[in-house]
């Protein structure tokens, strides 16, 4: 049997660096064994997911070095790899399901579910489906279809003891009686995740499951779902989380998460891919430092490690130094600079805000250096201006969390957030930006705000602002959650 892999991501944000761990895992125990690496996109999430993301993560997993077999823009024979191009086979199996009986249509409003969820809260019980439409006969069912609003529900036994079988952790066991009965299609005909995934999985051979632990509690779900249809179900391998160094969850809250923003910090992306093998791998010769091939040559289910892996930038600066000084000329060093440094897409709109205020090249350095540097030793004095410190840290603050809310990045929609900010907050909108816009330039003198905000890009100006906090003397636990107080009383 050949073996075949995946990496499903939903195209809901910017590309994180989770997707790159997955894919590189996925990737090299495919070609391990001389099979087969697919990406599928999971866009069932009508109102999330865009085209603008899915184009993001296909050509952020390509300037990473990997590459697949089989994807939305490669085609393959188990096309289409989107899952908003297959629907007629989710619905087709969806009414597999209802026929077979082990499916139902609830018609529940939302209001009811509402009802039941406060009531389970209050009574401190597992909070999920209470079965109230199972019991619904077939022809009642399929006659109230026609007219009434309603979902499609998997039937979970209520009792009893479920056994996951992953690679890495062996026999999982979860009681039926904290799994839900989930929704497997949605009042709008379309699939929810749990049901897209696991048809998607069967037809497309997929041999192997390797994601995220996070999903370790949906697998009980899906093993049903398997066996309902009467399908050999791959085998699961759930790898381990990204931390922060704190060992939190990996989150942009904290650290950035895109791979954009790696790119654009002047990480090399074999360095970068290397890294992410260190996560929960290591080599039989315990080198730290490897290539995409060697990883392959090596790679073996069991030599994966499930510590928490922290993934800790100062580490991966590290190790990408050994990247530029043990494999570079100054030659190859300067093809690598001009590559990073003047590609058209990301230097024309640059140019294009910088080229009013220039009379001679050698103006243009200082106007947009801010676009090729990490970080800044900012002036305090300029990053305050005529504020006090603790409201610059205010301001700052409070726009870090509205941009962190931001879901479209772009100029205007940036310059919104900061207008309905400084109506909130009563202060002048000029008075709001000043320390912002040290913060993103180091300089008092600099390119249009939010212009230059949309050019950095979420994760660079977050970690920019976050900078210029800390440069402050940061945000303690007290004062932090006095700004919390403040800022939660007006959103
Ligand atoms: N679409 C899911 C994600 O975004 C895929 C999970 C899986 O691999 O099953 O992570």
């Amino acid at each position: 049997m050949k073996v075949r892999t995946r990496v499903a991501p939903s195209p809901t944000g910017d590309p994180h660096v989770g997707t790159a761990y997955i894919a590189l895992f996925n990737y090299c125990l495919a070609k391990k064994h001389g099979g087969e690496f697919i990406l599928r996109i999971e866009d069932t999430d009508q109102v999330r997911s865009t085209r603008a993301s899915e184009d993001m993560i296909l050509s952020a997993l390509n300037w990473c070095g990997i590459e697949w077999d089989e994807g939305p823009d490669k085609g393959g024979p188990h096309g289409p790899y989107r899952q908003s191009e297959r629907s007629e086979l989710y619905q087709e199996h969806a009414q597999k399901l209802l026929d077979s009986g082990h499916a139902f249509r609830c018609f529940c409003t939302q209001e009811r579910l509402g009802e039941m969820r406060a009531k389970q809260r209050e009574a401190g019980e597992f909070q999920g489906y209470d079965g109230h439409c199972i019991g619904i006969s077939a022809d009642e069912s399929a006659e109230r279809a026609k007219t009434e609003e309603h979902v499609i529900r998997m039937k979970v036994p209520r009792e009893g003891t479920c056994v996951i079988d992953d690679h890495f952790r062996g026999d999982i066991e979860i009681e039926w009686a904290t799994v839900d009965m989930q929704v497997l299609v949605k009042s709008d005909g379309l699939p929810t995740y749990h049901l897209a995934n696991v048809v998607d999985d069967h037809f497309m051979d997929i041999t192997h499951v390797m994601r995220g632990e996070e999903w370790i509690s949906s697998a009980p779900k899906h093993q049903l779902l398997y066996e309902y249809f009467g399908w050999e179900m791959p085998q699961l391998c759930h790898l381990p989380l990204l931390r922060n160094p704190d060992k939190s969850k990996l989150s942009k809250r904290k650290n950035p998460t895109s791979i954009l923003y790696y790119e654009r910090m002047g990480f090399l992306p074999e360095a970068l891919l290397n890294y992410l093998g260190m996560m929960a791998w290591t080599m039989p010769n315990e080198e730290e430092k490897f290539t995409l091939e060697e990883m392959v040559e090596n790679f073996d289910l069991d030599r994966v490690s499930l510590g928490g892996p922290v993934f800790d930038t100062e580490k991966l600066t590290w190790l990408n130094g050994r990247y530029i000084r043990e494999d570079h000329t100054p030659a190859q060093l300067f093809d690598r600079l001009t590559e990073w440094k003047f590609n058209r897409e990301y230097v024309e709109p640059i140019l294009e805000m910088a080229l009013k205020r220039t009379e001679r090249l050698s103006d243009l350095e200082p106007l947009v250096s801010h676009f090729f540097n990490g970080h800044f030793e900012y002036d305090l004095e300029e990053l305050t201006g005529k504020l006090e410190t603790d409201d610059a840290l205010k301001y700052l603050q409070f726009g870090l969390w509205r941009l962190e809310a931001l879901r479209d990045w772009n100029s205007e929609a940036i310059m919104d957030e900061f207008k309905s900010l400084s109506e909130a907050m009563d202060v002048k909108l000029r008075d709001l930006l000043k320390p912002f816009f040290v913060a993103m330039s180091g300089k008092t003198v600099s390119t249009p705000l939010f212009d230059t905000l949309a050019v950095l890009g979420p994760d660079m100006s977050r970690a920019r602002v976050r900078e210029a906090i800390n440069q402050l003397g940061g945000l303690g636990k007290k004062k932090l959650k006095k700004l919390e107080k403040e800022y939660s009383a007006f959103g």
